[in-house]
């Protein structure tokens, strides 16, 4: 097991006793699949995961840790709007690079970007800004690649 695993469980283990959540060996295996997961990972994906060491557990039972995670803050969900929920464990504040293309979504330290600034003046009355989240959408290597590829292959 590598340092940052084992880490990374050791806050979760505290994360789970902070917040009064039972430690249990399923949902030790579900947190570890979305920390071995470098995708942002669905629920579905996690599930595949999951089943390979828990091959009883259901896709309802994911669903319903997951979202007991997301509510006690042990994982974050990324974006609220590409349609599928995509979580990750990493709690410290950063950005997202996202491939337009296959969706995968890189990490960006926080310190990578420009302060983003927005005038309170601007904002629509009554509004007040809790998070800011910087997006940057691109194509990732790997879709490149399979597109130079794909247009050599038909020229
Ligand atoms: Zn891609
Ligand atoms: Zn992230």
């Amino acid at each position: 097991m590598s340092d940052l695993r084992t880490k990374a469980l050791d806050d979760f283990r505290r994360c789970c006793k902070d917040r009064g959540l039972a430690f249990t060996f399923q949902r030790q295996v579900i947190y570890e699949a979305v920390v071995d997961s470098r995708e942002h990972p669905t629920p579905e994906l996690i599930y595949e995961q999951v089943r390979q060491r828990i091959p009883s557990i259901s896709l309802g039972t994911i669903y319903k840790n997951v979202k007991t995670f997301l509510d006690s803050g042990v994982l974050k969900e990324v974006t609220l709007h590409h349609g599928t929920l995509r979580l990750e464990s990493n709690m410290t504040p950063h950005h997202h690079l996202v491939c337009s293309s296959c969706k995968a979504i890189f990490d960006i330290e926080e310190s990578a970007v420009e302060p983003v600034q927005f005038p309170k003046t601007r904002l629509p009355a009554g509004f007040s800004i809790q998070h800011c989240r910087v997006e940057f959408t691109g194509v990732c290597k790997s879709c490149r690649t399979n597109r130079r590829k794909t247009s050599k292959a038909s020229s």
